[in-house]
């Protein structure tokens, strides 16, 4: 039997779709090189934005008709819709689109279930879909690593509670769920066993993590977690992964005692992706942020105090309901105090069953192009003067991979998660090195003299 899968959004949906793959090569099935000729087709889909369910959409109708075809030539073709717009739109799905299995954010536990279903088909036997309103108790998966790769994510928690006025997530993704420390140490290792070199720790609002106690740990706060991955990965303990990332990180949530942990234990790379969203009080307030701009500046010089050289990401949206243009001047000020090394803009667009969805104060479509590409200009200004200040840098590296640009350039990146090409040896993929940045193409860093340091 073969499988193929598309995955669109979020790190979270390219996890949980890694975790599926490994399902199917589990249980001897082979990845179709194209939905065409694969006996069981699954989209994990997204709702962050209208754009994305279209898109969706419009390759769930394609497969459709695709099954009509498939079925009429006595190849029956299995249709299964996961992610958060299956969590969203559920069986209506079933009607509209042929689709045989509706798959919500909670029930990934239920794919095997969808498999020996798909088994049974195929040998001609009976099987009855799943009732898309089924729901079973969230579980974490146990291995998220995508097949041959050294990065690995490990979701730590599923869910998000902060209700921030413009997001669907916490309405597709429900409450916060936080995975046992037990279950992350055990992941940690076993990606490590693999040959993982970094793994990402993913959750929606990762400050927000808590385990309440259970499994041999009494209650965990994610500083907390953050020390007992320190602890697991001590070097004198001799495990593969060197660096640590998180992501998303939230400013309401970023408490003194993370920063201390990720200062006191190298092992935490310098760069941390913080969404600020917007830079002007009246409007993070209309976003249920929770923050304050000036909170916001002062997590941020904290941060670099006790880590100097830290680098920032964040994200940032323009044409809030009620947006002014005094408003996107404080969002620009904010952002020459900061200069992000880089960040995710874009404009507002509502969504449906948010609670800004029906805000008054709707900023015209045209303005809301004109401002994000204000911030775009001044963020493009900031990426390239902070990447031409570190030419001649010489930097440690993981390199990742064989340039598509030069088959005889290596693709690495560093720590503060820019990207670098230099000449190399393919036998360095997967390992640590260090290299000498020379210039920039683009955003990439032209480099020299890669040496191993292993
Ligand atoms: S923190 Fe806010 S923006 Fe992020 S997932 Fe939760 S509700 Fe959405």
């Amino acid at each position: 039997m073969t499988y193929f899968f598309e995955t669109y959004g979020c790190q979270m949906n390219t996890a949980e779709s890694a975790a599926l793959d490994l399902v199917c090569r589990e249980r001897g099935w082979e990845k179709a090189p194209d939905g065409e000729s694969a006996d069981l087709v699954l989209l994990n889909t997204c709702s962050v934005r209208g754009t994305a369910e279209q898109r969706a959409l419009g390759r769930l109708a394609l497969y459709a008709s695709l099954k009509k075809k498939r079925n009429a030539a006595g190849r029956p073709l299995v249709l299964v819709a996961a992610g958060c717009m299956a969590q969203r739109l559920g069986g209506s799905l079933m009607e509209r689109f042929s689709v045989d299995h509706v798959m919500g954010t909670r029930s990934r536990s239920l794919f095997p279930r969808i498999l020996e279903a798909a088994e049974r088909g195929a040998r001609g036997e009976a099987a009855a879909p799943l009732d898309p309103g089924e729901e079973p108790v969230f579980s974490f998966s146990s291995s998220h690593l995508e097949e041959g790769s050294f990065r690995s994510f490990i979701p730590i928690m599923h869910g998000c509670n902060n209700f921030c006025s413009y997001c669907i997530v916490p309405y597709v993704r429900g409450p916060e769920i936080s995975r046992s420390p037990r279950d992350i140490i055990n992941e940690t290792n076993l990606v490590a066993e693999k040959g993982v070199r970094e793994i990402t720790l993913l959750g929606q609002n990762v400050n927000s993590y808590r385990w309440k106690g259970g499994d041999g740990f009494s209650s965990v706060d994610f500083p907390g977690l953050l020390r007992i991955i320190a602890g697991e990965l001590d070097p004198r303990r001799r495990s593969p992964i060197r660096w640590v990332r998180f992501l998303s990180a939230n400013p309401g949530d970023f408490s003194p005692e993370t920063t201390r942990i990720m200062a006191e234990n190298g092992i935490f790379c310098r760069h941390i992706h913080l969404p600020v969203q917007h830079g002007s009080n009246r409007i993070l307030k209309a976003m249920n942020r929770r923050y304050t701009r000036e909170q916001y500046l002062s997590l941020v010089s904290g941060i670099r105090r006790d880590m100097p050289g830290m680098t920032f990401s964040t994200d940032i949206l323009v044409g809030f309901p009620g947006e002014t243009g005094d408003d996107l001047e404080e969002t620009l000020d904010l952002m020459n105090e900061v200069r992000f090394l880089y960040a995710y803009m874009y404009h507002y667009n509502p969504r449906e069953g948010t609670a800004a969805c029906n805000l008054p104060g709707r900023v015209a479509e045209d303005v809301k192009r004109e401002r994000l590409s204000r911030v775009i200009a001044l963020q493009k200004k900031h990426t390239s003067c902070l990447l031409e200040s570190r030419i001649g840098f010489r930097e440690r590296v993981l390199v990742e991979g064989i340039s598509r640009k030069n088959a005889d350039e290596l693709i690495s990146r560093t720590e503060r998660d820019e990207m670098a090409a230099a000449p190399g040896k393919a036998s360095l993929i997967g390992t640590f090195a260090e290299l000498t940045l020379s210039g920039l193409a683009g955003n990439t860093f032209r480099a020299r003299d890669l040496v191993s340091v292993e």
